[in-house]
């Protein structure tokens, strides 16, 4: 007889299941560090207090205060929203409800957001990956042929990890042409920092696209687990039927209610607008050090970057600095530094310094 962890639940699994590789994302990779700059959270902290709760009672599925709150902060109307666990709960919902396992497939534009594989994985769906090249330079006939008859297009917009942003105009064409076949979902997990470049107000014209979005980033509130797919209702219905029963649960809804108050909607824009000034300090930091050959300039609270030796990754551990390793076009030297306070991207500046053996302090001040 083997031991009781031995073969059994392995014959149980479906293929699909046993091939899977454990997603690794920034917190599961158990690094040590002092400096976190490698999963684009915010690094400013508010407290947040209860407001007694009754909690011996189920939750509001949908809390009415925060859906109409995150409706009037986007500019659509309440029955356009619906809230979920983080935004990565959208992407599974939107595959669940649309996709059927062994048979469907999404499109994707690689590099992009890692979640979106692994919840094609996970539910037995397959992925046509297309490329960013293709989604920024392709005509739109070109792509959408490419596309072929995959359910859900994912755009990334801004893209993660490049920063890459994709017109609205084109996103519309894009909608227009997959009308009745596809639907174009646009993760705009870090629109915020260019508020600008929203699809949201496609969705009056496109009955086709969806907007995901999340307090993670620059709302500052990754551990709040809050996001929220915004869509019409012939698409949000479906999503409804299949979402959990009761998948807010009241603390969140508490302080997801809070974080949008006027006040603090006020208060995330001030942010941003700090965090983009240090965002173009630090990419004229990394385009004039000699230890770096790319930056990728581009949106988000984050930048990306190519190594002249890959080495220099272990050398920022070694001073406790942790940032995202990332493969990009086959060569795996490439990094994503998330954006965070100014004395956190000292410490970037000082092992970019230390890279080159510069010592060239003046640039601290600027
Ligand atoms: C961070 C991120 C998300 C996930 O957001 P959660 O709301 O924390 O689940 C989704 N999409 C992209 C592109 C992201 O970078």
């Amino acid at each position: 007889m083997g031991s009781p962890q031995d073969g059994l639940a392995q014959n149980l699994l479906p293929k699909n299941i046993a091939n899977l590789s454990a997603y690794s994302s920034a917190k599961s990779e158990k690094l040590s560090g002092s400096t976190w700059l490698n999963a684009n959270e915010s690094p400013y902290n508010r407290e947040y207090q209860l407001s007694g709760q009754a909690l011996n009672r189920y939750p509001d599925p949908q809390p009415q205060q925060v859906i109409q709150a995150y409706s009037n902060y986007v500019g659509v109307k309440p029955e356009q929203v619906v809230m979920t666990r983080g935004a990565d709960e959208g992407i599974e919902l939107l595959v669940r409800t649309f996709c059927q396992s062994a048979k469907d497939s999404i499109a994707i534009f690689a590099p992009t957001y890692g979640m979106y594989k692994v919840t094609a994985d996970t539910h037995n769906v397959a992925l046509n990956t297309l490329s960013q090249e293709l989604l920024l330079q392709g005509e739109v006939d070109q792509i959408c042929t490419q596309v072929g008859d995959a359910k859900l297009v994912f755009i990334c917009n801004p893209n993660n990890p490049t920063g890459a942003l994709v017109g609205q105009d084109k996103i519309a064409a894009i909608a227009a042409r997959l009308t009745g076949s596809a639907l174009v979902v646009v993760d705009e997990a870090y629109i915020e920092f260019c508020p600008e470049q929203s699809a949201v107000s496609l969705l009056a014209d496109y009955a086709n696209i969806v907007v995901l979005r999340t307090l993670s980033k620059a709302f500052a509130l990754a551990g709040l687990r809050t996001g929220f797919t915004l869509a019409n209702e012939s698409i949000l219905a479906p999503l409804r039927k299949v979402l959990a029963p009761y998948p807010v649960s009241t603390v969140v809804a508490d302080i997801a209610a809070q974080a949008l108050s006027t006040a603090n909607i006020a208060s995330m824009r001030r942010q941003v607008d700090t965090l983009n000034a240090l965002k173009s300090r630090l990419q004229q930091w990394l385009e004039q050090s000699d230890a770096v050959t790319r930056v990728l300039a581009g949106e988000g609270n984050f930048v990306t970057l190519q190594l002249k030796d890959k080495n220099a990754i272990a050398i920022a551990y070694q001073q406790g600095l942790v940032m995202r390793p990332f493969t990009l076009y086959g060569e795996d030297d490439w990094l994503r530094i998330s954006i965070g306070n100014e004395q956190e991207l000292k410490e970037v500046k000082a092992w970019l310094d230390s890279l080159t053996g510069s010592n060239n302090k003046a640039l601290f001040r600027n």
